[in-house]
C-alpha cells in the first residue's frame, strides 16, 4: 500500500509542478471563478461548450498542490465529454473525496482521479480537491457567478 501511496503523491506533485491546460481561454463560452477561503485556493475554469460537448477546458489560478493538481487532472479528464458525462464525473469525484456511500466500488473506473481518494482522511483538504469541480459544476449550469466553498 505504501508504494501505491507514493505513486499517488507523485502524480499530484507532477500536476502541481506542471499543470496541464493551464491557460486562459479568450473564446470560452463559460468562465467561473472559484475560491476556497479555508486554504486560499483560487481557480478560474474556462469551458468551450458546443452542442453539449466540452470541446475545450482550461484553468488558471493559484493554490496549494492538491487544488492545482485536482484542477489539472480534471481538465484532462473532461475533454470531449458531454455535459451529462461531466456532471456524472463531478458526482463520483465528490463521492470519492467526501467519502460518500458506495465509494469503494466507484474508485476503480475513475482512472487517475482516484489519486485523490487519500484526501478523505484529511477533511480540510476535501475542499482543496473539490474546488475546481464545484467551479466546473457552476460553469456547466451556466452560472457566471463566483463560487466559494464556504
Ligand atoms: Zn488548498
Amino acid at each position: 500500500m505504501t508504494g501505491l501511496r507514493e505513486l499517488y503523491q507523485e502524480t499530484i506533485l507532477d500536476h502541481y509542478k506542471r499543470p496541464r491546460n493551464f491557460r486562459q481561454m479568450p473564446d470560452a463560452n463559460r468562465q467561473v471563478e472559484g475560491y476556497n477561503p479555508l486554504c486560499g485556493d483560487r481557480v478560474t475554469v474556462y469551458l468551450k461548450l458546443e452542442n453539449g460537448v466540452i470541446q475545450d477546458v482550461s484553468f488558471v489560478g493559484q493554490g496549494c498542490a492538491i487544488s492545482t493538481a485536482s484542477a489539472s487532472l480534471m481538465t484532462e479528464a473532461l475533454k470531449g465529454k458531454t455535459e451529462a458525462e461531466a456532471e456524472e464525473l463531478f458526482r463520483r469525484f465528490h463521492n470519492l473525496v467526501a467519502g460518500g456511500a458506495g465509494v469503494e466500488s466507484e474508485e476503480g473506473d475513475l482512472g487517475k482521479l482516484a489519486v485523490f481518494a487519500g484526501v478523505r482522511e484529511f477533511p480540510a483538504r476535501v475542499k482543496c480537491a473539490s474546488l475546481a469541480w464545484h467551479t466546473l459544476h457552476a460553469a456547466l449550469k451556466g452560472d457566471l457567478r463566483k463560487v466559494s466553498t464556504e
